[in-house]
C-alpha cells in the first residue's frame, strides 16, 4: 500500500498553530502517536494531532481543508478497525481532552471530547446517578454515543445517543457550535446515532439517571451446558421486564496472570445482566445451578466491571449481526460454531438481549471476537467469525448497529432508508466536500 505521510515542514507548519502536539512520520513517538486501543489495527495517516483547547480542534480542520487534507476524528481507537483508509488525512486525537463536569440537581453530565466511561461512572455514581455506559471502562464516551451507544440500562432508557440535550463540535468550515434540539435539529438528530461524520464533538452533554437500587453480575457453567443454559436464559429474556438487561455468551477465558483464577483459562457460558429495582428475576436462573453465581447489589458504578473487558489495549479481531429471533435451531448452530468440539479461537461470542425501549427492529445483537496474536491467528479467526455469522445468517435481521461493527458494512445495514438520506443530506449540507473520515462513512 502507497503511504503518504505529511512533509516535516507541512508537519512543522501545523504544530505552530497548536498549544497541543502534532506527530509526522519522521518525528520520535510517531509509532506510538498512531496507535490505536485495538492493537491489530496499523493505522497509517498523514499526520497525528493532539488538540489540548477547542480553538487547536479548529485549527486543525482549518488546516486541513486549506490543504486538502481530510480530518479523522478518534478519541480511543476502540472502533479503529472499520477505518478504510487514512490516506491523506490527518488523525485527531482528542485524548488530551479529558473533562468530566457532573450537575447532580439537574442530572446531566457535560464531557469534553477525550472523555472515557470510567471519568463519568464514578463520579455520577458517587450521586446515585447513572449515564448509559458501555461495558467497558476505556470506550470514549463521544465515539460510543454517536455510534448509537448500548448499555445496560438500555432496556429501559434506549441508547445512548438519545440521553444527548447538546452537543458542541468544529464544523468543516472551522467554526465552532453548539447544537441541541432547538438550534439546527436536522444536525442534532444525524450526530446522536449518526457517528462521526459531521464534525469534531468537542463536548456533549447528557441525562444522567437515578439508581435506587441495583443488582447485576454474572452467572457461569461449565461451557458443555452452552445450548441448554442459552436456550432458558432465551426463555427467561421472554419474561423478564424492561428493569432487566441482559447477555448470554460463550466465554473462552484466556489463562492471563490478570483474570481472577475462578474464571482463569476456563471455557464456560455465562449469562450477566443488570436488574434495577427489587426484583427477585434470577430464580429461573438460578435453579439451572451455575458453577459461579457473582450477582450482588451493587451501586451504578459497579456496571463497567460486570463483563469483565479488557483493562487495557488489545488486539481484537471481531463482527457483528442483529438477530431477528434466536430459536433453538440458531442456539444449536451457535454453539455448533463456537462451543465445544468447535475448535473455535474466538474469546467471546455473545447475544445481547434488545426490545424494551430500545427502537431497534431486531430481538438479540450477536458480537464475537477473538484475539489477535498472530498472522496465523488472525487466519484461523477470521474462519471462526464467518462460521459463526454463517451459522446465524437464516435469522440476520438485515441490520448492524455502528458500534459493533468493528468491519466495513454498508450505510443501508446501518441505517433504514429513510434515516440514510436523512443522514446524508444534512451530511452535504454541513460537510459537502467530505472533510471527515468517520469509520462508518455514509456513503
Ligand atoms: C472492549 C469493548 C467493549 C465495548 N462495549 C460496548 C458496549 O457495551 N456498548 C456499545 O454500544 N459499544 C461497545 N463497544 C463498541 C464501542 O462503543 C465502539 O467501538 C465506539 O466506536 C468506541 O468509541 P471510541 O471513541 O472509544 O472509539 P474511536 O475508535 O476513537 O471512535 C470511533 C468513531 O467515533 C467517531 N468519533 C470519536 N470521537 C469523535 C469526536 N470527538 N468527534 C467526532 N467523531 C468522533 C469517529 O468516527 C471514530 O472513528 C465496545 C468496544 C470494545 C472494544
Amino acid at each position: 500500500m502507497l503511504f503518504t505521510g505529511l512533509p516535516s515542514t507541512d508537519v512543522e507548519a501545523l504544530r505552530a498553530r497548536l498549544y497541543g502536539e502534532v506527530y509526522g512520520p519522521d518525528d520520535e513517538g510517531w509509532d506510538e502517536a498512531r496507535r490505536a486501543w485495538n492493537l491489530a489495527v496499523d493505522q497509517r495517516p498523514a499526520a497525528v494531532a493532539f488538540p489540548v483547547t477547542d480553538s487547536d480542534v479548529v485549527a486543525v480542520v482549518n488546516f486541513a481543508r486549506e490543504e486538502g487534507l481530510r480530518v479523522a476524528p478518534q478519541g480511543t481507537g476502540h472502533g479503529a478497525s472499520a477505518i478504510r483508509s487514512l490516506e491523506g488525512t490527518i488523525l485527531l486525537s482528542t485524548k488530551r481532552m479529558r473533562g468530566v463536569r457532573i450537575d447532580p440537581g439537574a442530572r446531566t453530565a457535560r464531557v469534553r471530547a477525550g472523555a472515557l466511561w470510567a471519568d463519568v461512572t464514578g463520579p455520577a455514581s458517587a450521586y446515585g446517578l447513572a449515564p448509559l455506559a458501555g461495558s467497558s471502562h476505556d470506550v470514549g464516551v463521544v465515539g460510543y454515543t454517536l455510534g448509537g451507544g448500548l448499555s445496560w440500562l438500555a432496556r429501559k432508557y434506549g441508547f445512548a445517543c438519545d440521553s444527548v440535550t447538546a452537543i458542541e463540535l468544529v464544523t468543516a468550515d472551522g467554526e465552532h457550535i453548539r447544537t441541541n434540539a432547538e438550534t439546527d435539529p436536522e444536525l442534532f438528530r444525524a450526530l446522536r446515532g449518526g457517528g462521526g461524520n459531521f464534525g469534531v464533538v468537542t463536548a456533549l452533554e447528557f441525562t444522567l439517571y437515578p439508581v435506587e437500587s441495583l443488582t447485576a453480575g454474572a452467572m457461569a457453567w461449565p461451557w458443555e451446558r452452552a445450548e441448554e443454559i442459552f436456550n432458558a436464559w432465551r426463555e427467561w429474556t421472554r419474561t423478564v421486564p424492561d428493569d432487566i438487561t441482559s447477555l448470554c455468551r460463550i466465554l473462552q477465558v484466556p489463562a492471563l496472570p490478570d483474570v481472577p483464577p475462578p474464571l482463569r483459562g476456563r471455557k464456560l457460558v455465562v449469562v450477566e445482566a443488570a436488574i434495577l429495582g427489587d426484583l427477585d428475576m434470577l430464580g429461573p436462573l438460578r435453579a439451572l445451578e451455575p458453577e459461579l453465581d457473582m450477582f450482588a447489589a451493587m451501586p451504578p458504578a459497579g456496571l463497567i466491571e460486570i463483563h469483565n473487558d479488557p483493562k487495557g489495549p488489545v488486539p481484537g479481531m471481531g463482527d457483528h449481526r442483529l438477530l431477528a429471533d434466536a430459536p433453538a435451531e440458531a442456539i444449536a448452530a451457535l454453539v455448533a460454531a463456537a462451543g465445544p468440539g468447535s475448535d473455535s479461537p474466538l474469546v467471546s461470542v455473545e447475544l445481547r438481549h434488545l426490545g424494551g425501549a430500545l427502537p431497534v427492529d431486531a430481538a438479540f445483537s450477536l458480537f464475537a471476537i477473538g484475539m489477535v496474536a498472530s498472522a496465523e491467528a488472525a487466519m484461523a479467526i477470521d474462519g471462526a467469525l464467518a462460521r459463526v455469522m454463517d451459522a446465524v445468517a437464516p435469522y440476520d435481521a438485515g441490520r448492524a448497529l455502528l458500534n459493533f461493527s468493528e468491519r466495513p458494512q454498508p450505510a443501508d445495514r446501518l441505517f433504514d432508508g429513510y434515516t440514510l438520506n436523512q443522514l446524508r443530506a444534512v451530511k452535504d449540507r454541513v460537510d459537502g466536500d467530505d472533510l471527515f473520515a468517520a469509520n462508518h462513512p455514509l456513503r
